[in-house]
């Protein structure tokens, strides 16, 4: 294959992996060093989340599935480009929804309405099509499973509890939200605990995604490690 092939050649990378392991910031660098678009799906499950927390499917932690199921029609979800970010910024019915959706209220609540069938034919079909024409990398928990299991790289994420909720935590007091660290942590496992043994599309790793370990790792290593293994498929 000539070189220019090589650069023109556009994959699905799958990142999947558990809860606060850093999957956005990674897909967002990778997006911006290949020039892909990086969708991020678990602001979609959120979304679908804080509309049901908005219009009364969800009272009191206890989601009620028939209306959630029954709102699936009236949400419309978008992205829009956000060049501060560098990443998009999702929209429910065209209001600007990223901030709300990260909030530990939709946090405690998206791994049930995220076990819904009817939530997840709906979410599945619309990044399936958002990642035809490839060019992607879209992290979640089953991309390379459910998503597109025939995504060229697929990359499974963990990394250690304590990390995780600590990175977590940090995020949620910059942006000045009042969490403490052991509701974090909380959340972090019970998240990881539902998302691992629901019926439909439970997390796990695919059989050929390559698993990554960012416990201690910064921000350069993992890119370092991805675009070894990201060449490698790229040169087959
Ligand atoms: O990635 P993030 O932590 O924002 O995802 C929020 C939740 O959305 C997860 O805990 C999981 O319940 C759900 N999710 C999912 N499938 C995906 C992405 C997220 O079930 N592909």
């Amino acid at each position: 294959m000539s070189s220019d092939n090589k650069t023109e050649k556009k994959i699905v990378i799958a990142l999947d992996g558990f809860s606060s392991c850093g999957k956005s910031t990674f897909a967002k660098s990778i997006a911006a060093r290949l020039g892909y678009i990086f969708i991020d799906t678990g602001a979609m499950y959120r979304a679908v989340t804080l509309y049901a927390l908005q219009n009364g499917a969800i009272n009191d932690g206890e989601v009620d599935e028939s209306r959630v199921i029954a709102l699936l029609d009236e949400v419309e979800i978008s992205f829009r480009f956000n060049p501060e970010r560098g990443a998009s910024d999702i929209y429910i019915n065209g209001h600007y929804a990223e901030d709300e959706i990260r909030t530990i209220e939709v946090s405690n609540c998206v791994s049930s309405v995220s076990s819904i069938r009817e939530v997840r034919e709906k979410l599945v079909a619309m990044q399936q099509q958002m990642g035809r024409c490839r060019g992607v990398v879209m992290d979640g928990r089953d991309i390379g499973t459910v998503v597109f299991p025939d995504a060229e790289l697929k990359i499974f994420m963990t990394a250690d509890k304590r990390v995780r909720a600590e990175r977590r935590y940090a995020e949620l007091k910059a942006k000045g939200d009042d969490v403490t660290l052991e509701e974090i942590l909380e959340n972090v496992i019970s998240r990881d605990e539902a998302d691992m043994t629901r019926a439909i599309s439970p997390l796990r790793r695919a059989e050929d995604a390559i698993e990554l370990d960012n416990s201690s790792m910064s921000v350069d290593e993992q890119m370092a490690w991805f675009m070894e293994r990201y060449e490698a498929v790229i040169n087959k």
